[in-house]
């Protein structure tokens, strides 16, 4: 039996297990191979490797931060974009382009998350913006999740998803923007230092605006190498989609739960990878080794 869990998230960004938990649960769920892929860093990917249980392998990967063009333009000057997350595995977390950006995506995300806090502690005066921080230990990754966080321990929610419905969405009187990594660039870089890169939640339509299908196209020829099929956020129809147009352009599907503790509902294991498809991604890359086993 194997169960691949290609997408989660630990307390080294917006996840609430740490590295050593996050594992240990991963083993306790049944899963084979689970790759580790917190927002913006590989600061965790150490510690999950060192607890790593027996019978579990390890993907080491991040979530990149970026910004794409939601599709081809149809008139000169149009230059609509959204912004979108790519996973990338078992690059070498030592090339020199992906530990800048990584450091410059990290910082830019502490001055943001400090901006919003103090826009919503402006509605909201329970909230102590100054102590937001107090939920971002050093090294992690920060993120809307702990603002959440902040507003459910000031009583102004009873979750954080209730705090993403209401004040921490896409396009909410608070929110504040990050300059993220162009994907073309994102892409490259994953590519150069012998990873792997998947376009995460392509239609996760519940965050906002998403892209159009060509833009997997448009990036499978920079080298891409694979596409979220199964994710929690994608309807039945949508799912769909991706699977035909993944076939059509020779991207690898994947399935994942996207796990963030209980920053989040959806448990770990919730969407699965089939074994052939990861041994495809594997093939891809030649950065680091997958671990364990
Ligand atoms: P940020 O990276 O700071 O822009 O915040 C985006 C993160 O918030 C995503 O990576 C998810 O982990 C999380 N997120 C998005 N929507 C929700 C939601 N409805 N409930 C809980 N977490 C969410
Ligand atoms: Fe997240
Ligand atoms: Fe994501
Ligand atoms: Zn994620």
């Amino acid at each position: 039996m194997t169960r691949i869990d290609l997408h989660t998230h630990s307390t080294v960004s917006d996840g609430t297990e740490t590295p050593e938990e996050l594992v240990a649960t991963a083993a306790a769920a049944g899963i084979t191979t689970l790759a580790l892929t917190d927002h913006d860093t590989t600061g965790g990917w150490a510690r999950a490797a060192a607890a790593l249980p027996a019978g579990v392998r390890l993907v080491r990967g991040a979530e990149f931060s970026c910004v794409s063009p939601t599709g081809r333009p149809e008139t000169p000057g149009d230059r609509a974009t959204v912004s979108v997350h790519l996973l990338g595995y078992l690059f070498d977390p030592e090339h020199p382009a992906i530990v800048a950006e990584q450091r410059r995506i990290v910082d830019e995300r502490i001055e943001r998350l400090r901006a919003m806090a103090r826009n919503v502690a402006a509605d909201y005066p329970q909230l102590d913006a100054d102590r937001v921080f107090d939920l971002v230990p050093e090294g992690t990754t920060p993120g809307r999740p702990h603002l959440g966080q902040a507003l459910m321990r000031a009583g102004v929610v009873s979750s954080v998803n209730e705090a993403f419905a209401s004040i921490l969405r896409n396009g909410s009187k608070y929110y504040v923007p990050k300059r993220d990594t162009p994907v073309e660039q994102a892409v490259a870089m994953i590519v150069e230092a012998g990873g792997v890169a998947v376009f995460a939640h392509p239609l996760a339509r519940r965050r906002g605006r998403v892209i159009e299908t060509s833009v997997l196209a448009d990036l499978a020829a920079l080298g891409l190498g694979g596409v979220e099929v199964d994710h929690p956020d994608h309807s039945p129809e949508d799912r769909a989609l991706l699977r035909g147009v993944a076939a059509e352009i020779g991207l690898v599907g994947t399935g994942s739960s996207d796990f963030h503790g209980t920053n989040k509902s959806t448990p770990i294991a919730a969407e699965t990878t089939d074994p052939a498809a990861f041994e495809e991604l594997v093939a891809k890359a030649s950065g680091v080794e997958v671990l364990g086993g």
